[in-house]
């Protein structure tokens, strides 16, 4: 497996992701560990890739007019740490330390408010397609990387249906699981050596 491109994390900031600030951000509660990662997915408009349109969204610039799907949105303000799109490019959003809107209301292990105690990760796709193999390769070192610096993260990944399933069904059927869990294996072995 070749080394990773993101060599760590500092005060909060992934080295080698591209930054771009959102404004969609707030403290996280006083001494709250970050203990999850929550994947999503994310397409605007859905199922099209490409156009600048996600990006625009989570910095509160996007242009409502020019989809008719955008106006179903009309003023919604998320964001999320990470978005990974389809070339595998990383861009950070919000800074790890600080609390990003993603996870909207959610539960995991009976611990509420998600986005208190978690990172979330956008991957550009939706429920109906599959993920390009350059998402799932820096999703991998992404997450490897996150979890040397906030080790309670563990094994503690989930996708926002886990932990919103009356609401929300991303990342969706076409996320691979065991291969995320199968790459992510290798590559936290050969950190090892
Ligand atoms: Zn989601």
């Amino acid at each position: 497996m070749p080394q990773s491109r993101f060599a760590q994390v500092r005060d909060g900031i992934l080295q080698g992701a591209t930054q771009i600030a959102s404004p969609n951000f707030n403290a996280r509660p006083a001494e709250t560990d970050i203990q999850l990662i929550v994947i999503h997915n994310i397409s605007l408009p859905p199922s099209q890739f490409g156009g600048g349109y996600i990006q625009q969204f989570f910095q509160n610039q996007l242009d409502w007019s020019v989809h008719p799907y955008f106006q179903t949105i009309e003023g919604m303000q998320v964001s999320a740490h990470l978005l990974i799109l389809r070339t595998g490019e990383v861009i950070q959003f919000v800074n790890f330390n600080n609390r990003s809107w993603h996870a909207g209301r959610s539960s995991y292990l009976a611990q509420p408010e998600c986005n208190d105690y978690s990172i979330g990760i956008e991957l550009e796709g939706s429920d109906d397609l599959p993920f390009e193999p350059e998402q799932y390769q820096s999703l991998v070192e992404v997450v490897q990387i996150l979890r040397q610096a906030y080790p309670k993260i563990q094994n503690h990944l989930a996708g926002h249906s886990d932990i919103a399933p009356k609401r929300k069904t991303d990342p969706g059927l076409h996320f691979d699981w065991s291969l995320f869990r199968r790459l992510l294996a290798i590559q936290a072995s050969s950190k090892k050596t």
